[in-house]
């Protein structure tokens, strides 16, 4: 079965084609960072209006790349939330018109489970069960995962995410937007000299809590004499709080759930200091370590088509009409579901 994947969730247009016996066959995507950049942060009606433009001639680049037509495809999956409404609905429609033309199934995908599901595009994906960290834009969450669409929740942000976090303090630091990678890229000459909290580690429990730091961080900015190198500490001393916390709830999941493989998804696991301090630990647990490679840890169609394979695959479809939802717990999801 060939699928070809869509994804417009928030502020990137992505298209891929998976195959089942062949894999992964083709992506591209069309990041509107730029459209963005000027006003700080993704303007919803800019994305849906830049995926408009951008969607219909990503079909076809991905189709040419995979070196197939109309025909050669036997499913369409778009991302169908949670996301900008605006934004998804640009993906659900073209995904849902294009399937109804060439008269194959269609699916709408989580965008979560495709986060969930990218690392194992990988070489020596691990199977089921296991444990996933999801640190992205928009979620910061511990999934115990039995099985495709066997999701639960053991720990999630009661505030700010991961990568929201990463972003707000980038802002605070008066680095340019999306923040998350330059904040890393500076962190880089930076020492860790600010004692900044790691919130929730003292208690028991797998919740997270971000806010508070980047309020730590305000307070550092404001109390500390001005130098060069002021910037550069704030931003590696927040980094590896951050990394600290997540090693940390990731290690006390681990030995709650007994689980022995940890897959990391999402944004902020492109961070490679996460990446380094998550290999360590997992070694000294005796867990294995999995993680997508860093292009598909942000958003990308790739993910979306193999989400989409692994449910259309089993005979789930969407049924007919165009619909898309801003919110939706990755808890609510279930296993495939055949067509009656
Ligand atoms: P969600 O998936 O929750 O809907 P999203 O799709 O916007 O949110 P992703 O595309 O998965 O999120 O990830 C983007 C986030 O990852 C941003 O917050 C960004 O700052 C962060 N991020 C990307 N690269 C890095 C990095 N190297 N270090 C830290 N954070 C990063
Ligand atoms: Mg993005
Ligand atoms: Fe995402």
């Amino acid at each position: 079965m060939r699928v070809l994947g869509i994804e417009t969730s928030c502020d990137e247009s992505g298209v891929a084609v998976y195959d089942g016996e062949r894999g992964l066959m083709a992506h591209v995507l069309h990041s509107q960072v730029d459209a963005h950049a000027v006003y700080g942060g993704v303007v919803p009606e800019l994305a849906s209006r830049d995926h408009i433009r951008k969607l219909a001639p990503l079909v076809r680049e991905a189709l040419a790349a995979a070196d197939c037509g109309p025909t050669d495809i036997d499913g369409v999956a778009y991302t169908a939330g949670p996301g900008l409404v605006g934004a998804l609905l640009v993906g659900a429609s073209l995904g849902r018109s294009l399937a109804w033309a060439w008269g194959v199934p269609s699916l709408g995908v989580h965008h979560m489970e495709g986060h969930l599901l990218a690392p194992l595009l990988e070489d020596d994906p691990p199977e089921f069960p296991f444990l996933a960290l999801l640190v992205s834009g928009g979620h910061s969450q511990l999934v115990a995962v039995e099985g495709l669409g066997r999701y639960q929740t053991v720990g999630q942000s009661i505030d700010d995410a991961a990568g929201e976090a990463f972003d707000k303090t980038a802002k605070l630091l008066g680095l340019p937007y999306p923040g998350g990678p330059a904040l890393a890229e500076l962190a880089e000459t930076g020492t860790a000299r600010f004692d900044f909290p790691r919130p929730l580690t003292r208690k028991p429990g797998l919740d997270f809590s971000f806010s508070g730091l980047k309020t730590a961080v305000a307070y550092a900015l404001q109390k500390a004499e001005p130098s060069p190198t002021l910037k550069a500490d704030i931003a590696r001393s927040f980094e590896e709080a951050v990394v600290d916390t997540l090693v940390l709830k990731c290690r006390r999941a681990i030995r709650q759930t007994g689980l022995r493989r940890l897959v990391i998804a999402g944004g902020v696991g492109a961070n490679r200091r996460l990446r380094r301090a998550m290999a360590a630990m997992c070694e000294a647990q005796d867990a294995s370590l999995h993680f997508p490679r860093p292009e598909f840890c942000t958003d990308n169609g790739a993910m979306i088509a193999f989400a989409g394979y692994c449910r259309l695959r089993a005979g789930e479809v969407t049924p007919p009409g165009i619909s898309a939802r801003a919110r939706w717990r990755l808890d609510e999801l279930r296993p495939p579901t055949a067509a009656a």
